[in-house]
Parts: structure tokens; C-alpha cells; sequence
């Protein structure tokens, strides 16, 4: 049976759609130093194969890496066919090696970086890099040379836009000035993005939020506490992906998950969600 398909949406004026839900790739490549409620392994290869098949034949065309979640960049770059079905978003600042990490802003390492993910992700553009804030968003708009650089690169068509995936509501309004879009935390138990939603849509900049199931940890609330029948109520993704898309200015939830089952049900859970009035 065929699924129906999601829609897509302006990624702010950067002329590039992007499906209403993006895959999240943190968990293909890293599971050390993560935040998520339990621990997992990697999947190998051919499960890897089959959530790229499952997302993309549900609509998902946004995928979202970074030099900092261990090997995802590189399997992308071996399992992705097709590199036209997809809008490639990676990042610059973090990188993590031996179980930690290490924040580095400068011209040289930005390029750097882009370069080597441009090679590992076997392409010759980016669609989109974010820069991977280290909790100091102002300084890093404001005194690194970050942004210079990835407006140079833009410049050169080794991506076609910037953004960056901000940690404070002073940053985020910052970045919303400085970049092309946004990546930003927001969900029924973290609201104080809502105000850069809210500029970024006003100044028509891309939004991507990240965490919009907490990281798994809505859900396990959730689970604790089903009290309502109302399917639409006691599903925990349909009740934050309805709170996430009421926002205008919303372009895309990043889900980061590793189960197609996942996949499926985020999809149909969005299609859903968008279609009530
Ligand atoms: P998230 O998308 O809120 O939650 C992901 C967790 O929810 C995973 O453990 C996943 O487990 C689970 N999940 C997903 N769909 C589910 C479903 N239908 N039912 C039950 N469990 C489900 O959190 P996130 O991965 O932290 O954030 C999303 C993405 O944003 C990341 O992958 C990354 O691309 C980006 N991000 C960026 C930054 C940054 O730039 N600083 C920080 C954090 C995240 P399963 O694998 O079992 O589905």
C-alpha cells in the first residue's frame, strides 16, 4: 500500500523545500554521550538501508547530520543513493572524539570541517550547515569568525545555505538576524523558543526544531501517565507535533529515531495532525 506523502515547505526564503519532518541521524552513528532514555546499538548496514527506504518512501526528504554524531556522516554518504531526493543538512563547531567534545569556531576549522563533509557525505554541496552551538551562541555570532566563513562558502556553492541550531533565546534571536535558518528546541515542556520561532517566521527565516518528543523523554512521561482515551490525546507524538505545527514559521521536525515502525507512525501522525483545521 502506498502511503500518502508529506507535505513539504519553504525552508525560509533559501528556496529550498523541505518535508514537514526531517530524519534525524544522531542515533546511526553515535551512542555514547547521548541524552536518550535508554541505550541502543548502532543499526548495522542493511537495518540503516531500510529507515533511509522507510523515510524516504514516506515523504521524508530532510536529513540531518553532523561531524559531532560519530560515524552518521560517513554511512550517509556510503548508504544515501540518489543524493538529488535529498536536502543534506550538516554541521560545523563540534566535533566528538574519544567520548568527548570539543568546540572549535574558527575560519580555518569551519572549512576544514565543511570540506570533510562534503567528503564524507560524497557530494559536492550541502544544502544546508548549522552551526552546532556550544551553549555560547552570542559569542560565537558575535566574536568568531564562523559566520564570515559559511557566508564565503555560500558564496562558493559548497552549500546552499547556513543556519544555527541555537541553545539560549538571546542567540536564537541573534542568529535569526545572521543566518538563513534556524534550528531550535521547542515542545509542550520547553516554550521559550517560541519568541525566535516567532521572529524567524516574521523575518522569513527557516525553522527546524530539534527535540520535539524531548529526546524520548515526553514519551516516557507520557507512557507513565495515559489517562486520556482520546486517541489523539493519549498519543504523545500526535499531541507534540500538534503543539510544534501550530506554530507558523515551522518548516520541519527533526525526529531522530532509528525504527522505521517510528517512522511510519511519526508520518502518519503528522499527515494527520496537518490535516485537522
Ligand atoms: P527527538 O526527536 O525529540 O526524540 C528522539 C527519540 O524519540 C529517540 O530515542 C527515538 O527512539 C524516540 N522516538 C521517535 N519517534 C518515536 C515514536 N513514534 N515512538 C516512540 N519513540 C519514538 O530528539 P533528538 O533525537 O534529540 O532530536 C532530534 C534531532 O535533532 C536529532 O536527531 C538531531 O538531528 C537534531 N539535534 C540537534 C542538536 C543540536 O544541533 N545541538 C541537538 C539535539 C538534536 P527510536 O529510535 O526508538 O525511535
Amino acid at each position: 500500500m502506498t502511503a500518502s506523502i508529506l507535505p513539504r515547505k519553504p525552508l525560509g526564503n533559501t528556496g529550498i523545500e523541505v518535508s514537514c519532518l526531517g530524519l534525524g541521524c544522531v542515533k546511526l552513528g553515535r551512542n555514547e554521550g547521548v541524552k536518550y532514555p535508554s541505550g541502543f546499538t548502532l543499526p548495522d548496514d542493511k537495518e540503516a538501508r531500510q529507515i533511509l527506504a522507510v523515510a524516504r518512501d514516506q515523504g521524508i526528504n530532510l536529513i540531518d547530520t553532523a561531524p559531532a554524531y560519530g560515524s552518521s556522516e560517513e554511512r550517509l554518504g556510503k548508504l544515501l543513493e540518489s543524493r538529488q531526493q535529498w536536502v543534506l543538512s550538516s554541521k560545523v563547531g563540534e566535533e566528538f572524539e574519544q567520548g568527548q567534545s570539543r568546540f572549535d569556531f574558527s575560519a580555518r576549522h569551519v572549512r576544514f570541517s565543511v570540506e570533510r563533509s562534503l567528503k564524507r557525505l560524497r557530494t559536492d554541496y550541502l544544502d544546508l550547515v548549522l552551526i552546532h552551538s556550544d551553549g555560547n551562541d552570542r559569542d560565537i555570532i558575535e566574536n568568531s569568525a564562523c559566520i564570515e566563513t559559511l557566508v564565503r562558502c555560500r558564496e562558493q556553492g559548497l552549500i546552499r545555505a547556513f543556519g544555527m541550531s541555537t541553545k539560549t533565546v538571546a542567540g536564537g534571536l541573534l542568529a535569526v538576524s545572521a543566518c538563513d535558518v534556524v534550528m531550535l528546541t521547542y515542545n509542550p515542556d520547553a516554550t521559550e523558543d517560541g519568541t525566535v520561532i516567532a521572529a524567524a517566521a516574521e523575518a522569513g527565516k527557516g525553522v527546524l526544531i530539534k527535540k520535539a518528543l524531548g529526546s524520548g523523554h515526553l514519551l516516557m512521561a507520557d507512557q507513565r501517565n495515559e489517562s486520556s482515551s482520546a486517541p489523539e490525546q493519549a498519543d504523545p507524538v500526535a499531541r507534540s507535533m500538534a503543539f510544534v505545527f501550530a506554530r507558523e514559521g515551522v518548516s520541519s521536525i527533526i525526529i531522530g529515531t532509528i525504527n522505521p515502525v517510528h517512522i511510519r507512525h511519526n508520518c502518519e501522525t503528522a499527515l494527520r495532525v496537518l490535516k485537522k483545521p
